[in-house]
């Protein structure tokens, strides 16, 4: 899969200046708004099997606090930068303020190599990166959750490293936790149940029908994987998925769940007989109805763009559109649900999680999957009626509702002294 060399952090920052623009904020607010409000940067020792001591680098960026604790994931990446790291943080913002939910934005990142490392040097790892970040996260502060390469073990970890120097359990502290220690019900799909709730509103909007629909998914982690596996469910013909080993294309449509069976016995789709193996390029350039990127950032750029045949783009990956793609397709008439809208379902449930784990009290799945989809229709509907009623696409809606949220927090609140 290709990095673009694009800093992630430029596109977060170029697209608030269009919506800022077009809102008409002040100078000071844009000030404001551009720069994310803290910045840790963490190294930290940590000893691996061969006894062996190594050095890590790890970040956590609160990009506003406005509305609520900063709120996002911690991701595990050798790519891991503080740009990406910022730019992230940024999109947690908007993403939370775009379905209303009262967190503000943070990230975080670790730069590593997780498939070369054993379970117990991440566990190390995320104790330590844990205890260095504790400056800053808490459940009433800040929240993290699982991002790439992060999983419900790891918020486990950071869980329990987090009580430990409390000396009592603070399960409010992260989100995406194992049932067992406060997690909730609901939350490892939702993410892409968020994806296959706004797929579905668009398909309806466009008039499409589900069962006329091909679907290429890029990715095939938590998020792709199981929005391919949903979208299939409901009808649509997944013509292309693809992970880490490559691109796999059968224009009669793939048997996900056979092809989750398959990346679960072998560790990766490769070698997935029903299917033809495509590049990752080619996979986004195929013919499709709906493409879903899943993820990396960059990944739909000027180069591609104009090759792209979907009509419809939901961004299940953060930022893996790039501004200059960005433009080609809004010119193209591709209809682009943006990351931010189309990803916000995993916060959301993230939110229930932290209410939860506050209260003490848990709610049925079935509950929590009423509430995410009610959450995630009110969004994609408000989203669509801000872009129709300013004649722009629906990532300029988004940036419009969520950017006017938090700008009036800061704007109600102040500035102190
Ligand atoms: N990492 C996810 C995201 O990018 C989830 C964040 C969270 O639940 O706090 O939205």
């Amino acid at each position: 899969m290709v990095i673009e060399m694009v800093n992630p952090y430029d596109v977060a920052v170029h697209q608030f200046d269009e919506a800022a623009e077009r809102l008409g904020l002040s100078q000071a607010m844009r000030a404001i708004l551009r720069k994310p409000k803290r910045e840790l940067i963490v190294n930290f020792p940590v000893r691996m099997d061969n006894g062996d001591v190594e050095m890590f680098t790890g970040y956590r960026v609160q990009h506003n606090i406005n509305r609520g604790p900063a709120k996002g994931g911690i991701r595990y990446s050798p790519a891991v930068s503080l740009d990406e790291v910022r730019a992230l943080a940024m999109w947690m913002t908007w993403k939370c303020a775009v379905v209303d939910i009262p967190f503000g934005g943070a990230k975080g990142g670790v730069i590593c190599d997780p498939h070369l490392m054993s379970s117990a040097e991440l566990e190390r790892m995320t104790r330590r990166y844990t205890t260095e970040i504790s400056l800053l996260i808490g459940p009433d502060s800040d929240i993290p959750a699982p991002d790439m390469n992060t999983n419900p073990q790891i918020m486990g970890w950071i869980m329990d490293t987090y009580s430990m120097h409390r000396g009592y359990s603070v399960p409010a502290v992260t989100t995406g936790k194992p049932l067992a220690i406060g997690g909730s019900e609901g939350r490892l799909e939702a993410t892409a149940r968020g994806v296959q709730v706004v797929t579905r509103e668009a398909i309806r909007d466009k008039g499409w029908q589900p069962e006329n629909c091909s679907v290429v998914v890029q990715g095939f982690g938590n998020v792709g994987g199981i929005a391919a596996r949903l979208l299939h469910e409901m009808g649509c013909k997944v013509v292309g998925i693809s992970d880490i080993s490559g691109g796999l294309y059968n224009p009669n449509g793939i048997n996900v769940p056979a092809a989750m069976r398959h990346s679960r016995r072998n560790g990766s789709l490769k070698g997935y007989a029903e299917a033809d193996a495509v590049s990752n390029t080619e996979l986004l350039e195929l013919p499709c109805d709906i493409l879903i990127p899943a993820a990396l950032e960059n990944q739909l750029t000027e180069r591609n763009a104009p090759r792209i045949k979907a009509r419809l783009i939901v961004e299940a990956a953060n930022g893996p559109t790039t501004n200059e793609a960005d433009a080609i397709l809004n010119d193209m008439g591709v209809t682009l649900i943006p990351d931010i809208l189309a990803n916000a379902g995993g916060v959301t449930v993230s939110y229930f999680e932290w209410v939860q784990d506050l209260q003490r009290f848990f709610w049925a799945e079935d509950e929590i999957n009423n509430r995410l989809e009610m959450i995630m229709k009110r969004s994609y509907k408000a989203v669509k009626a801000k872009a129709d009623e300013q004649e722009v696409n629906m990532r300029m809606g988004a940036y419009l509702l969520a950017v006017a949220r938090v700008a009036e927090a800061t704007e109600i609140r102040g500035v102190y002294p």
